[in-house]
C-alpha cells in the first residue's frame, strides 16, 4: 500500500502537468485578428511579379461601380465597390469631387494592354503591369483621380500635390483602402509610386496599414512570421482560427437607455 502523502504528490503532478500543457497553447498578441489574417474572402492576396494570377482566374461577386467615372461600365468586387461608394460620398462632403478611373481588369484586358504598350515603346518601360501581375485583376484595386487630372493623358506622381489625393491618403483607411505603391517602398513594390491606386483590404487591416506606413508586402511578412512564431510556440493557427468562427452566436439583446432609446447591445455568452 502506498502512503497517502504519495497519492497526493501523483495528483497534484498530473494536475502540474495538465495545467503546464494547457498553459503551452500560446496566446495571439499580434494586433490583427486570427479570423482577419485567415482571410477567407482573398482581401489581403498579394499580386506581384513573384506570385501571378492565372490567366483564367476571374474574382466573384463584381458589381458595376455607380460612381462619377473617366469611361463606361467599371466593377469592382462588391465589398470594395461598396466601400468606394462610402468614400467618395465621404469626400463629397468634404469638398471633394472625386472619379474613378480604372477598377477591374480582366487578364485579357491587362495583355492587351501590356503588348499595346509594349508595341508603343519597344519595352516593357514598368508603366503597365505584367498580365497576371497587375492588382486590377483582383476586382479590389481602383485608380482614382479629381477632375483637372481625368483630363491629361496619362497619370503621374504629381497627382500627389492635388488635394484630392492627399484628403484620399489621409482618409482611405476608414473604408478599407490602403494607397497601395507608397513613395518610399518603391524598392519593396516593385512599383513607382503611384497616389492615384487604392487597394481594398477590408477595416481592420487598411487601419494597421496606413498607421505604421507599411507595404502590403511588409504586412504580408509580418503576419505570417506572427503566425510562424505562434505555432513556433506550440500553438496551431488553423485550429485558433476554428475555435474563434465556432463563438457562440450573439445573443440580442433589446434595452432602452435612461432616455428610453432603444439600444441594442451584442455579446457573446460565455462558454
Ligand atoms: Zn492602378
Amino acid at each position: 500500500m502506498m502512503k497517502k502523502s504519495v497519492w497526493l504528490l501523483i495528483v497534484l503532478t498530473c494536475v502540474a502537468v495538465a495545467a503546464s500543457a494547457w498553459a503551452q497553447t500560446p496566446s495571439w498578441h499580434y494586433p490583427v485578428k486570427p479570423l482577419t489574417l485567415e482571410d477567407r474572402s482573398d482581401f489581403l492576396a498579394l499580386t506581384t511579379l513573384e506570385s501571378l494570377i492565372s490567366a483564367d482566374y476571374a474574382p466573384y461577386h463584381l458589381v458595376d461601380l455607380r460612381l462619377r467615372k473617366t469611361g463606361g461600365d467599371m466593377q469592382l468586387r462588391k465589398e470594395a465597390a461598396e466601400a468606394l461608394t462610402r468614400m467618395f460620398e465621404a469626400a463629397t462632403e468634404a469638398g471633394f469631387t472625386l472619379y474613378v478611373k480604372s477598377a477591374y481588369r480582366s487578364y485579357q484586358t491587362q495583355k492587351t494592354m501590356y503588348e499595346n504598350r509594349l508595341e508603343r515603346y519597344g519595352r516593357d518601360d514598368g508603366v503597365v503591369a505584367y498580365p497576371g501581375s497587375s492588382e486590377h485583376q483582383t476586382g479590389l484595386a481602383v485608380d482614382v483621380l479629381n477632375y483637372e487630372w481625368t483630363q491629361q493623358d496619362g497619370m503621374r506622381p504629381e497627382f500627389a500635390k492635388t488635394p484630392e489625393a492627399r484628403w484620399m491618403f489621409d482618409n482611405c483607411a476608414r473604408f478599407g483602402f490602403i494607397l497601395r505603391y507608397m513613395e518610399d517602398k518603391q524598392d519593396i513594390t516593385g512599383i513607382i509610386y503611384e497616389p492615384w491606386h487604392f487597394r481594398y483590404v477590408g477595416d481592420e487591416v487598411a487601419a494597421y496599414i496606413m498607421d505604421n506606413h507599411l507595404s502590403l508586402e511588409e504586412f504580408t511578412t509580418e503576419y505570417q512570421q506572427a503566425i510562424a512564431a505562434y505555432e513556433a510556440a506550440g500553438g496551431d493557427f488553423v485550429l485558433l482560427c476554428k475555435r474563434e468562427r465556432e463563438l457562440p452566436p450573439p445573443l440580442l439583446l433589446n434595452e432602452a437607455n435612461a432616455e428610453g432609446d432603444s439600444e441594442v447591445s451584442l455579446f457573446y455568452q460565455e462558454p
